[in-house]
């Protein structure tokens, strides 16, 4: 078999024709495989959704009681065959509940990555390395500049900061889902004590993460109305970063903007938001995570879904794996 007929993209999103189900569909199908709970690969309106259970509870928590049809939950390594085609899920170490899927027939096995990282996050299972013929990736930090530095080593940053500036109010932007809850347990473990205050929208995400067991300490509700405005003075406030440009975020007294993402290693995008203390956090792989990825699973194939995709696409041509962009159209990540 080839592996275009086990997988392949369709407008809807990678399909596998002989399963009957697409992964991460864009447009909601009968039947889909969601890798995680981010907006651009898990949508809502599927008639069956299977996917792990903390993706599922996610993707509950974003859309509602009636965001699939019907919903099967899977656990990492769990076996599963959907009309003779073995699927597995795997973690990715991107955010929580994220998974790789392993889709087999007939000894041919594809695996669809999704997002994943390979740094180490307390805040989600880490990405496991999983055989294959195929490899399916994404690209968004795929080119050779992008080198994200150590998350501690940021997180450091905001810690002196916080501690040249101890009077403002520090607004960190981050997205709701992963983001959010890994900068608030790195500066748990660089040592940080003090009550964090979180936007209204976190607070669900968050709520859920610490009843999964990941310790994210003292939170408060960022609520300016009903509090003394001096309590943020100098404190930690965690918000969306569509919450920025609100009236919410210029109520406080002399705030200091930063932002978490892969992107603020672009000085350009760090200005163009006004981000005075940009934070280089990605929940991406960079360029040395991708190739050395690809080394290490050498895979007979390599499918690149969007991002900068003809970078590695060459780059694994150089190395003698055959590879190709899938131009996957809508999954611009709100995660990175
Ligand atoms: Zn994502």
């Amino acid at each position: 078999m080839r592996p275009d007929q086990l997988l392949y993209p369709a407008p809807e999103g990678l399909f596998c024709p002989i399963g009957g189900f697409y992964v991460d569909p864009v447009r909601p199908v009968e039947r889909a495989l969601v890798t995680h709970g981010h907006s651009d690969h898990a949508r809502a309106g599927h008639g069956r959704v299977l996917a792990t259970r903390q993706t599922l509870d996610i993707m509950r928590i974003r859309y509602g009681d009636g965001f699939a049809g019907s919903e099967q939950a899977v656990g990492f390594g769990e076996e599963l065959t959907i009309n003779s085609v073995r699927v597995q899920f795997h973690p990715a170490g991107h955010v929580l509940g994220s998974a790789q899927i392993a889709v087999e027939k007939d000894g041919l096995r594809i695996v669809v990555s999704g997002d994943y990282k390979r740094r180490p996050d307390p805040t989600c299972a880490a990405y496991v390395p999983v055989a294959c013929d195929v490899f399916i990736t994404e690209a968004t930090f795929g080119l050779p500049v992008f080198h994200h530095p150590d998350p501690m080593d940021e997180t450091e940053k905001l810690l002196a900061s916080l501690r040249q500036f101890p009077e403002r109010t520090h607004l960190i932007g981050a997205y709701a889902l992963g983001k959010a809850q890994r900068v608030i347990r790195l500066l748990r473990d660089a040592g940080y004590s003090k009550p964090i205050y979180i936007h209204g929208a976190l607070e669900t995400l968050c709520g859920y993460y610490a009843g999964q067991g990941i310790v994210l300490g003292e939170l408060l509700p960022a609520t300016i109305e009903s509090r003394d405005q001096s309590i943020f003075k100098g404190a930690v406030v965690v918000g969306p970063p569509s919450a920025f440009s609100d009236r919410w975020a210029r109520r406080f007294y002399d705030p200091l903007p930063a932002f978490a993402s892969g992107w603020m290693m672009v000085r350009q995008r760090a200005k163009q938001l006004g981000v005075e203390l940009p934070l280089v956090i990605s929940d991406h792989c960079d360029w040395p995570e991708l190739t050395e990825t690809i080394s290490e699973l050498k895979p007979g194939e390599v499918w690149v879904t969007h991002g900068r995709e003809e970078a590695l696409v060459r780059w694994c041509e150089l190395q003698g794996i055959p590879a190709k962009p899938l131009h996957l159209i809508g999954y611009e990540d709100e995660g990175d």
